[in-house]
């Protein structure tokens, strides 16, 4: 059935029907550059398993990725650490912002997922145990999946991610005192704003998350892990991906997802296809607002939810 779907008159009229809503939501400020993106942008792109691929407005420029990285990072950790990766973050929504401390300290330093700051601060940290060259690993990793080695860390961001960065110092500073980071604090935090700070396009990430539709294996460019392992990732991205707006996001989309501040959301459909919405105005969750309606429209209108 699925493959009747005229795709590129479904993200046309996604398109048409997203635009009432934008000037809606808000642009990521505390992070000064982000908040020098329009908000009226807005793209959209599919990768299909078997090879079409389809695009829209703004889908081939690039934006802030932000903690889509979580998803990256966590693949690379889960990839070479396997499960003893559960020691030290664990898999259970929040129901607390991403950038949360309360949680992390009655909870001893163990955050409760790999897609909150804190939980993604401890999966660079074992990265950074696994790695001789952690930059390069990973923005290898998201070259090669995305083909386009043009991929790179935007460095206003990245100095920007340091100078206004004092919740995510408090987070690290709070999981050293737990003893749940190996390396300096100021190591973790250098290699957790690079991963926010690259910036992708839709197509590029819609590319870069194939292997996740795809039971842990691109069809152009190779297996990147298990199909148990992609399994988990994907569970762990639909109860967990969305902050604590993971279980509207599920009500709303009902597949698996993952947001960051910059406006961009990656989802899933299993043994289909990977997508990426782009639309810097945030709903007070932090994530993109059009972006969520826009995938909300997109298995509406083609019933590809998992549900
Ligand atoms: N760099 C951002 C931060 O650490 C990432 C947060 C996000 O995208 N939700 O606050």
């Amino acid at each position: 059935l699925s493959k009747d779907i005229d795709y590129q008159s479904v993200l046309s009229e996604i398109h048409n029907e997203i635009a009432p809503l934008i000037g809606g939501g808000k642009v990521a400020n505390y992070i000064p550059p982000l908040a020098e993106v329009p908000s009226e942008k807005f793209g959209m792109a599919l990768q299909c398993t078997e090879g079409e691929s389809f695009s829209i407005a703004d889908g081939g420029e690039r934006f802030s990725i932000q903690s889509i990285s979580k998803l990256f990072a966590l693949t690379l950790a889960y990839r070479h650490a396997g499960a003893s990766i559960w020691e030290r973050v664990g898999r259970e929504p929040s129901g607390t912002p991403f950038n949360s401390l309360v949680q992390l300290e009655y909870e001893k330093g163990i955050p409760r997922n790999p897609f909150i700051n804190a939980g993604a601060l401890v999966i660079s940290d074992i990265i950074l145990g696994l790695a001789t060259d952690p930059q390069n690993s990973f923005l290898g990793f998201l070259r090669e999946q995305s083909g386009s080695s043009s991929i790179k860390v935007d460095e206003a961001t990245l100095r920007a991610e340091k100078a206004t960065g004092h919740r995510n110092r408090a987070l690290a500073n709070l999981l050293k005192d737990f003893d749940n980071l190996e390396h300096p604090v100021e190591d973790v935090l250098d290699f957790y704003f690079f991963q926010c700070s690259v910036k992708m396009n839709c197509q590029e990430l819609a590319s870069t998350c194939l292997y996740l539709a795809n039971q842990g294996d691109s069809p152009h460019a190779g297996k990147v892990i298990s199909a148990r392992k992609a399994k988990r990732i994907n569970a762990v991205m639909l109860t967990c991906g969305t902050y604590d707006a993971a279980g509207d996001f599920a009500y709303r989309v009902g597949l698996p997802g993952k947001s960051g501040v910059g406006g961009g959301i990656v989802a899933i459909v299993p043994d289909l296809m990977s997508l990426c919405v782009w639309s810097p105005a945030l709903n007070s969750s932090g994530n993109s607002y059009v972006g969520t309606k826009a995938l909300e429209l997109f298995t509406t209108k083609t019933h590809l939810s998992i549900f």
